[in-house]
This record gives C-alpha cells, sequence and structure tokens, in this order.
C-alpha cells in the first residue's frame, strides 16, 4: 500500500501514532486515523506531507490562564457588520436532508505539470494542467453546471431547485496553479470555483496572495476557510479553535469584504466535537472527503472527493457519478 513512500517522514507518522493514539499532535492523529482506515490512507499522507512546512506538533494556542472559549463565545470574535443576516426560513428535517440526491462535489489540490520527483502519493494531490483542462471540459461538454456552497445548502435545506447536471468544484489549500490555471479554465466554461484557503499561507511563494483572493472572490468564486495552518480539528482545545477558525475566518473576511460561512476539515479529519464550534462561528456547511457523513449534522460532513491527477477525464467522470447518489 505504501509502497514508493521510499525514506518519506509521512511513515514515521506510523510509529508515533502507534504509542499516541487521538491524544498527541495532529501527525500522531493522522497515523492513527491511518491505521484505522486504509481505503483513504494514501490521500491522507500526500496532503500532510503537501502541507507539511506548515503543520508542526506545537499548538502554541492554549495559555492555562486564559478563559477557556466556549462555542458560544465564537460568534463574538467576528466582524458582525462582514456577515450579514442569517435566512430566517424553516430548514427541512435532518431525515429529509439525508434522503436527497447527493451533489457531487470535486476537490483538487496542486494544479502543476509532474515533475521527477513525483511519486504516486504525490501524483494523488498535483493534476497536470492539460488534465485539469479535460477535467473540466467533459464536465461542459457533459452537460454539468458548477454550483457554490450556497446553492447546495439552499437545495438541501429549503429545497431549492438546481441546474441540470450539477456539480462543485473545490480546491484545497491555495496552491498558485489555482489561480494560473485553476481560474482561466474555469471561467472558459463558466464555472466558479469553491477555494478552501490556510491562512498561514497566503501570500508565500507558490501560494495565493491576498489580492489574488480578493480579485477571485470578486470574480465569482467563493473563498472559504481551511482553518489557518493545517491542524487536524481533531486536536484542538478551545484556544485552537480561536485561532484556527475564527482567525482565518476574520482574515479572510478582512480579505474579500464578504461573510466566511464554509469550512473544510484539514485531511478530511472530523468529529462531531467540531460541529458546536462550526456552528457557532455562522458556518453553514463543512466538507470532508469520501467518508461517510454524519447522520446527526450531514451539513457539517459535507462529502467530496478527492480527484487525483492520474485520473483521466472519463475516469474522474465515472468516480464522480459512482460515489454520488
Ligand atoms: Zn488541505
Amino acid at each position: 500500500m505504501f509502497k514508493g513512500v521510499g525514506d518519506c517522514p509521512a511513515l514515521r507518522i506510523f510509529a508515533v501514532g502507534k504509542k499516541a493514539g487521538f491524544g498527541g499532535c495532529l501527525k500522531e492523529n493522522v497515523g492513527f486515523f491511518l491505521m484505522k482506515n486504509n481505503s483513504i490512507s494514501r490521500v491522507l499522507v500526500t496532503l500532510l506531507v503537501l502541507c507539511a512546512p506548515f503543520v508542526s506538533c506545537h499548538q502554541g494556542t492554549a495559555n492555562p490562564d486564559e478563559k477557556d472559549l466556549t462555542p458560544s463565545d465564537m460568534s463574538s470574535l467576528l466582524d458582525t457588520s462582514v456577515r450579514g443576516e442569517v435566512s430566517l426560513r424553516q430548514p427541512v428535517s435532518v431525515t429529509e436532508i439525508l434522503s436527497r440526491r447527493q451533489i457531487p462535489v470535486l476537490c483538487y489540490h496542486r494544479i502543476r505539470p509532474w515533475t521527477e520527483s513525483d511519486g504516486r502519493i504525490a501524483k494523488d494531490n498535483v493534476i497536470p494542467p492539460y488534465l485539469f483542462k479535460a477535467h473540466m471540459r467533459i464536465l461542459a461538454d457533459s452537460g454539468y453546471h458548477s454550483i457554490l456552497p450556497d446553492d447546495l445548502l439552499d437545495h438541501l435545506e429549503y429545497g431549492d431547485a438546481l441546474p441540470d447536471k450539477p456539480v462543485m468544484i473545490t480546491f484545497d489549500d491555495g496552491s498558485i496553479g489555482q489561480y494560473d490555471i485553476g481560474i482561466p479554465t474555469l471561467e472558459s466554461h463558466g464555472f466558479r470555483g469553491v477555494f478552501f484557503i490556510m491562512t498561514i499561507a497566503t501570500g508565500r511563494k507558490g501560494y495565493m496572495s491576498a489580492a489574488q483572493l480578493k480579485e477571485m472572490s470578486d470574480r465569482g468564486h467563493l473563498i472559504a476557510s481551511h482553518t489557518w495552518d493545517h491542524h487536524s480539528v481533531l486536536t484542538y482545545d478551545s484556544a485552537a479553535w480561536k485561532v484556527q477558525l475564527a482567525g482565518s475566518v476574520k482574515t479572510l473576511e478582512g480579505i474579500t469584504g464578504k461573510p466566511v460561512r464554509y469550512f473544510a476539515y484539514p485531511f478530511g479529519l472530523w468529529s462531531p466535537a467540531a460541529f458546536p464550534y462550526l456552528r457557532a462561528s455562522g458556518m453553514r456547511g463543512a466538507f470532508i472527503l469520501a467518508t461517510k457523513r454524519d447522520t446527526t449534522d450531514p451539513l457539517m460532513t459535507l462529502r467530496r472527493i478527492n480527484v487525483p491527477g492520474y485520473w483521466n477525464e472519463k475516469a474522474m467522470l465515472q468516480n464522480l457519478k459512482r460515489s454520488f447518489r
């Protein structure tokens, strides 16, 4: 399964994870999770490797003297002038939401040519530009229409109509190819994308700048939160929530001038313990990867499939149809 990882530091995850279970840092948690769930483990290892420069085992956010932050304190940290009114419409029941057909949501990471050092693991999350363009072209030629999270949530919660053959196209982390290649390709087909940004990387080499995020938002794409530094939510104490969620939301709202109401869990790892913090921060929806939804709060566990860079356009389409029924 992990052939080809070689001397990748991610292998060390297993050793520490074995000892620590879910109690310690992100790397330990991921290790434990990988042992439990082999079917998506390779994707998780890749995500960890890609994001390794931003992840450390030092939370650095807990301060024993600081008053504990409760979920209900979260909204007080955010700027109400940006956030506006929440809908007063009555949502349908959870049972009805779960009974609705799932709408396909694709998840891409880096868009750039492969390099010689890219192994199978890297290729899970790096798609060459020509292939990304082919993916978008086949979606358009097959009659798909891109939707944004508000379209999806209005459909799930209130039964609002969606266009024929809806698809959501999402991108994680904020690497620069998403702007250079992703935006013009999406727009050439009239598509709009959803960009989950880890704000620590904004403006760094290889990542999109604040000005680029603002431009994308102004052009109708959606900018949303992927935490501050990509730690898994499974590790958060209340102080970490303040930094990772409220901090990233505030930063992004400062850049775009628009409310951030959507979140993607780093590595797709989630826990019901996250829901109160997400809800209290005004999140309408939170996105996982291809694991099962939570049956009590499915809007906090909206499914996506990670699109590896070695799926040709037909394979992407087949997987899209197979995974969302
Ligand atoms: Zn990520």
